[in-house]
């Protein structure tokens, strides 16, 4: 699959906010959007006229980057979301919580999505007991997934747990820290989501 590989800092410095998408670095003075917070580029200091299509599309963009998606990936999340009973955006953010890697995530077993991806990928997790290696791999409540026996003694999991300490474990997934594992209680209504994301705007953008 596709994905971006250029610099993360630079897609919270277009986006104008906090991605959170390099572990303990944004929580730092090093975080690029404390230092230099304005777009990249020559143009970056130009003050831009915000039209409603560029809010809508920023806010997309923007959703998108946080959870590391590509284009066609998120909008396919976006036909799922708008099939489903229920308000949409709600519906879309419900989905892309439930992602394993932004579960693993979530859990504090990584420090960013990006690492959760990765571990997923390279076998380090499980589903009720089973090697599940598809980031993409939605979870359902009343699964518990857990680090793979063979990667509990990994330093990056463990340097992950350390450093996500400080980052709060949501109320819709329960973590037992000393087994590795969590369980995903329900999936998360709006208000367990955390991130400042105005999803009224995706839904408009794609409405057009
Ligand atoms: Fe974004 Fe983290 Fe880089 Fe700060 S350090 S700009 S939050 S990726």
């Amino acid at each position: 699959m596709a994905r971006y590989t250029g610099a993360d800092c630079r897609l919270c410095r277009r986006e104008g906010a906090k991605l959170f998408l390099k572990g303990d670095r944004c929580y730092s003075d090093k975080c690029a959007i404390e230092r230099r917070n304005y777009a990249p580029g020559e143009a970056g200091h130009k003050r831009v006229k915000e039209s409603e299509y560029r809010l809508q599309m920023r806010e997309k963009q923007k959703t998108k980057r946080i959870y590391g998606l590509m284009e066609k990936q998120f909008s396919s999340y976006y036909d799922l979301a708008n099939r489903q009973e229920g308000v949409t955006g709600e519906n879309l953010l419900r989905i892309l919580e439930s992602r394993l890697d932004n579960v693993v995530y979530r859990l504090g077993f990584a420090k960013s999505r990006a690492e959760a991806r990765q571990q997923v990928r390279h076998g380090h997790i499980t589903v009720n007991g089973k090697h599940v290696d598809i980031p993409s791999y939605r979870v359902r409540a009343g699964d518990l997934v857990a680090v793979a026996p063979k990667a509990k003694e990994m330093l990056v999991i463990k340097s992950a747990l350390i450093s996500n300490e400080r980052v709060q474990v949501p109320a819709w997934l329960e973590v037992d820290i000393e087994k590795l594992q969590g369980s995903v209680l329900d999936l998360p209504k709006r208000d367990q989501i955390d991130l400042d994301i105005r999803e009224q705007l995706i839904v408009e953008l794609y409405s057009k």
